[in-house]
């Protein structure tokens, strides 16, 4: 069996990672023309906390509220899945795709489709638009908590060695850096937290959040296919990828016991 999965972002590698652990004798190849440290999930918050993500049922937490959570260096947790498929004998192969028909994928049975925002042209999907975020990423290790300030729209995530200033979201597929969002983070956190004044800017990023109305995580069957969706994430990749991954491998559970079935009733 070979299994494509297009998307090396968080939840490519983790649907990677899972299937590849599972079904060792798999050839389980990764298509993607970019990879950790250039995906979105790189310059991500890492904040353990649902944002953005349209209609996709999840319980709300109230603004004011103060809770735990968990927070994970992106750039981190990425490069360590990558290594991890890897180990496994996955294959990394950097390309790029046109649509789901592209001639680089016929060879293969099963097609994981994980392009986040880009599924907006490759599959194609007119519901997925994006939500442009820009951050500005600061030495400041003495800051310990997040604060979201959901009202003002700026946000503080520390992360292991800077903290995450942001941060937009706006519906744009520019990736430029704009001075007016640069100074709309600066002005916003440094007023929530005065001593950020003094902290040093390592970074200056703009990212696109894969939005849609809903996740969209389901197979379809195409010219006898089996294409298995997993994109439209939003804002919240780094918070729903592992559960979102063992969808994933579930889907294809399902697809590999109908298939043997259907050969056994053929016998
Ligand atoms: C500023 C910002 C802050 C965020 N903070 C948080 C947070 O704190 N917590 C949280 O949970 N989430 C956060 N997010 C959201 C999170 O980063 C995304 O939901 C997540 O990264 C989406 O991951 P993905 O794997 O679906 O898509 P992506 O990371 O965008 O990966 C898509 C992959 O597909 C590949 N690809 C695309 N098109 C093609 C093509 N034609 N051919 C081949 N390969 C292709 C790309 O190269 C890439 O590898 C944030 C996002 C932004 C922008």
């Amino acid at each position: 069996m070979k299994i494509a999965v297009v998307g090396a972002g968080i939840n490519g590698l983790t649907c990677a990672v899972k299937i590849k652990e599972k079904y060792r004798d798999f050839e389980v190849v990764i298509i993607s023309n970019e990879f950790t440290p250039n995906t979105t999930g790189d310059g991500s918050g890492g904040l353990w906390y649902p944002y953005l993500t349209g209609d996709t049922p999840y319980n709300l937490l109230d603004a004011g509220q103060t809770f735990t959570t968990f927070i994970s260096s992106p750039p981190k947790l990425l490069a360590y899945l990558q290594e991890r498929f890897e180990k496994a004998n996955g294959k990394l192969l950097r390309a790029k795709i046109t649509s789901l028909e592209d001639p680089l994928l016929q060879e293969y049975d099963v097609v994981i489709n994980c392009t986040g925002v880009q599924a907006r042209f490759i599959v194609p999907d007119d519901k997925v638009t994006p939500y442009r975020g820009q951050i500005v990423k600061v030495k400041a290790p003495w800051v310990n908590h997040v604060i979201i300030d959901e009202d003002g729209g700026n946000y503080i995530i520390p992360n292991a060695s800077t903290v995450v200033l942001g941060g937009t979201h706006q519906h744009e597929f520019n990736t430029q850096i704009d001075p007016k969002d640069t100074d709309f983070i600066l002005n916003g956190c440094q007023s929530i937290l005065p001593g950020l004044k003094n902290a040093e800017i390592v970074n200056i990023w703009v990212g696109l959040r894969p939005g849609r109305n809903a996740i969209r995580l389901e197979p379809e069957e195409r010219n006898g296919k089996l294409y298995i969706h997993n994109y439209g994430h939003g804002g919240g990749g780094l918070t729903l990828f592992w559960g979102c991954g063992k969808a994933v491998l579930q889907i294809l559970e399902t697809h590999l016991n109908k298939r043997k079935c259907n050969v056994k009733s053929k016998l």
